[in-house]
């Protein structure tokens, strides 16, 4: 609704200001997981304040891309907003895991598990602008951007803050602050929270590039002993990589030239789309693992990259970070809708047994999967291809591994459910 100019959303009196509360909440980050958290409380009733520090233009501007997984997928659904997405980015059908030259690789396609699709493929760009006009039409929450929230206090009844627009600053008090700020958390860390986790010994590159022959809508995952190497189709037949090394040798392949690149690319991309051309810039991202003690305080819930972050192999999370996003709305409706105050550790503890758990056993997933895969130990190479074998015979197994990956083996929330 309204940009860099704090207003209250119905005025002039709504119950929350009668109550002495300027918004039920206030989402901190307006990345696509604070943004998706405000579209979903469209119909819910509660005042929102949504917070992003970045201007608009460079909120959007990241070179990134992500696999959007079947789960994400009925969540924007269920939001209202996958009809404004869906055109704009790729479909997969087709997933092929192999581990380096190892020839026995392993395929799954939309029969296994009876779909259409088996997943998508979204620049930054195509979910977050869609998703920032979405909230402007929604009534019930204020958007400032660019604003910073800052001096948060926490009492019993109501969580306080300074919200700063340009050289203006505004005391805002609200039942609960939900901190979508991203991996380094500044509302976390004032909030004491510990996380627990590592950095990884690798780096992850970033690239676009565009293939001679068709992707025919095709991930790939190939598992070299340097890290995963994946391989995801984008519209007009461009393809994103996420090369995954040791930070040295990360650090080399971003300083050759384009041609020497595109040299080394080859060489784990395989000729199975013929030669490639590269696009743009390409990205070094730090990769970690990181799980918070706590999801929730009185008055503060985490969600996203916030609460949680996890080895890029899989593409896992945002797809996290979209299904708290879920579980967190529906925890507040329904608390709200029973007179119960949102804000309350109670209400939010719900939130945090139902995510808590289900994120670490994908952080768990994704992190054997690179140790696993990352390295030529004779034992662990032995055991991870009867693994790959297993899966691809057993199709109880096979089918059972796609299905945790794409986010169908946990509880469905509500917004999933249609
Ligand atoms: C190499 C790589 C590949 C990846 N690939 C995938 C993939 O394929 N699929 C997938 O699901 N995930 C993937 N991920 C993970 C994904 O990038 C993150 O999980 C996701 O971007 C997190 O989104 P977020 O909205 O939680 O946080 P962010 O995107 O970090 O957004 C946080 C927002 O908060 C704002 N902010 C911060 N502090 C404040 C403040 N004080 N006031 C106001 N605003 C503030 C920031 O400006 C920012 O806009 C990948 C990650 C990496 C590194």
């Amino acid at each position: 609704m309204a940009q860099a100019q704090l207003q209250t959303p119905n005025p002039p009196q709504t119950p929350t200001q009668t109550r002495g509360y300027d918004y039920d909440l206030v989402i901190v980050g307006g990345g696509i997981v604070g943004l998706t958290l405000a579209s979903a409380l469209k119909d819910s009733g509660l005042s929102v304040l949504l917070v992003e520090a970045k201007v608009e233009s460079a909120a959007v501007a990241k070179g990134q891309a992500y696999a959007v997984h079947m789960l994400s997928a009925l969540i924007f659904q269920g939001i209202g907003i996958w009809n404004k997405i869906l055109p704009n980015i790729e479909t997969y059908r087709r997933v092929r895991l192999s581990d380096a030259d190892y020839p026995s690789v392993v395929e799954w396609e939309t029969k296994d598990i009876n779909t259409k699709d088996l997943g998508y493929v979204a620049e930054h760009q195509a979910l977050l602008h869609p998703l920032q006009e979405f909230v402007k039409n929604c009534p019930n929450v204020t958007y400032l951007c660019p604003a910073q929230v800052l001096n948060i206090q926490y009492q019993q009844d109501v969580v306080t803050m300074d919200v700063k627009i340009a050289d203006q600053m505004q005391t805002v008090r609200s039942k609960l602050i939900v901190a979508a700020d991203g991996s380094r958390s500044p509302i976390r860390e004032a909030a004491g929270i510990k996380t627990r986790g590592w950095k990884y010994w690798q780096s992850c590159i970033v690239a676009f590039v565009k293939p001679e022959k068709p992707h025919n809508n095709t991930a790939y995952e190939k598992f070299w002993s340097s890290g995963p190497f994946a391989i995801l189709p984008l519209p007009g037949n461009r393809c994103r990589i996420v090369w995954t090394a040791p930070h040295e040798e990360a650090k080399a392949l971003c300083a050759l030239d384009d041609e020497q690149f595109l040299t080394e690319l080859s060489k784990r991309y395989g000729n199975q789309m013929g030669k490639l051309e590269l696009l743009g810039d390409r990205f070094i991202f730090q990769v970690q693992l990181m799980q918070s003690d706590r999801y929730a305080l009185h008055r503060l819930a985490l969600i996203g990259d916030a609460a949680h972050n996890c080895h890029p192999v899989g593409g896992q999370g945002l797809n996290l970070g979209i299904r708290d996003v879920a579980a967190l709305a529906q925890v507040l409706q329904e608390a709200d809708t029973q007179g119960e105050d949102i804000g309350n550790i109670q209400v939010l503890k719900r939130y945090e047994r139902w995510r808590q758990r289900e994120n670490l056993t994908i952080l768990g997933f994704t992190d054997l999967l690179d140790r696993m895969f990352s390295n030529n130990i004779l034992p662990i190479v032995i055991v991870r291809r009867l693994g790959l074998w297993m899966m691809q015979r057993i199709p109880l197994v096979k089918v059972f591994a796609l299905k945790l990956m794409i986010g169908l083996k946990g509880r469905t929330p509500k917004l999933a459910q249609h």
